[in-house]
């Protein structure tokens, strides 16, 4: 991974290695884990150190606590999951700073584990520059650091860039960032082509920045989901009431005009799934986008043809990077388009990106997830990663690694 240094390649023997690592799982209303995958994640990253006579010293945020110590984000459940999945003790530190959790950390032995407490619980976690004592005392407390935290990457927070900073030792990606940045980078800087992106979700507004640069980067891009009705709105089409961004639609209309101008190659939904209301059990009809959607109706899924027309375009590709429904996916009756287009990509030879989020919830559930190349871990980090090619934890870490 270009000159980031990997924790394989650290050596860990009787070393203390602080890890940070995102465990912000969901949480049910009883305040039990709902979902462990991101501690599963985290798996090989840490059982690379401790088999290899290191002691792990981990770190996370949980929630948006800012700066206040609120038991309900405590890390302890995430602690005793841990525990339960590397089937050994995992000591659970008071806080993540002081006099105590130095001593606690100072005192591991190889193969021991200490989960820090919230990072959020203090101010400086997010705001570095409130207190830079904050990420010193960090760095103070273990020999080595490694980042294996991708969904936190594109934040400029004292864990993940500041600390790296102020690090003495050597510091180092973990194989989830490592995997990240192999994929994401090399489909952002060097893809195999063509190169067809898929964007779908909710808000054109939140993607932007993503559509500008796979308009560059990309061979062809296909637009669905709610998105796609304020660029349909700026073709002229009528789209009901469909969800729009009716600020956006001058600013998409030059955007498609200009991606016109220089032969990018936009796909847009040639027919809809049309409902009633906003619910699974909605009337429902199809219409093509010519006729348009009737007043009072609103669209929820892409069409038949829209999925035939897609499948036909997705086949050519040899990199796909897919990042948002392309319909109510959560609503059965309006996950049809989603679902196949992860079928048709579960089988296809292409290396296969889905870029977080809400996408990766619904390839998940066509229980094909396992046939993607690479389902990412973050969701705002990924689309960041599009965005600009890389991440400020990355970058942080390449610094440092080129500064030893
Ligand atoms: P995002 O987080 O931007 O990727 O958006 C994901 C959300 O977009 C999901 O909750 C989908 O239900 C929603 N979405 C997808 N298509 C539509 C649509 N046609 N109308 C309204 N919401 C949609």
């Amino acid at each position: 991974m270009s000159n980031i240094r990997s924790v394989a390649d650290l050596d860990v023997r009787g070393k203390q290695v602080l890890v940070r690592v995102d465990f912000n799982v969901p949480l049910d209303e009883s305040g039990a884990i709902a979902d462990d995958s991101r501690i599963r994640a985290a798996l090989p990253t840490l059982r690379s150190i401790l088999d290899r006579g290191g002691s792990a010293i981990v770190m996370s945020h949980m929630g948006r606590p800012k700066g206040e110590v609120r038991p309900e984000l405590s890390l302890k459940p995430c602690a005793a999951r841990l525990g339960e999945l590397l089937q050994r003790e995992v000591k659970m530190a008071p806080d993540c700073v002081g006099t105590q959790v130095k001593q606690m950390a100072a005192a591991l032995g190889p193969g021991q584990v200490l989960m820090l407490e919230n990072l959020r619980f203090h101010l400086a976690e997010t705001k570095p520059e409130s207190d830079p004592k904050f990420a010193k005392e960090l760095a103070s407390l273990a020999d080595l650091y490694v980042n294996d935290a991708f969904g936190t990457a594109h934040r400029i927070h004292s864990s993940t860039c500041t600390i790296v900073h102020e690090f003495k030792g050597a510091v180092a990606a973990g194989f989830l960032l490592e995997k990240e940045v192999e994929y994401l980078g090399q489909t952002m800087q060097n893809p195999k082509r063509p190169f067809l992106a898929i964007i779908g979700g909710a808000k054109v507004s939140s993607k932007l920045g993503v559509l500008e640069a796979l308009a560059k980067k990309a061979d062809g891009l296909m637009i669905g989901g709610g998105m796609a009705f304020t660029l349909l709105k700026a073709s002229g089409k009528e789209i009901g009431k469909s969800l729009c961004e009716d600020e956006r639609v001058p600013q998409m209309r030059e955007w498609l005009a200009n991606c016109a101008a220089q032969g990018v190659d936009i796909q847009l939904p040639v027919d809809l799934v049309v409902a009633k209301d906003f619910s699974n059990e909605a009337e429902s009809r199809v219409v093509t986008i010519d006729e348009g959607v009737p007043a009072g109706w609103m669209g929820l899924d892409i069409g038949p043809a829209s999925i035939e027309a897609s499948l036909k375009w997705l086949g050519q590709a040899r990199t796909v990077l897919w990042n948002g429904p392309l319909g109510v996916f959560e609503f059965p009756n309006f996950a049809k388009g989603t679902l196949a287009v992860a079928k048709f990509l579960a089988g296809h030879s292409a290396t296969s990106i889905v870029g977080g989020g809400d996408s990766v919830a619904a390839v998940q559930q066509s229980g094909l997830a396992d046939k993607f190349s690479h389902l990412s871990t973050g969701g705002g980090a990924s689309l960041e990663y599009v965005e600009y090619g890389t991440l400020p934890a990355i970058e942080a870490l390449k610094a440092k690694a080129t500064s030893l």
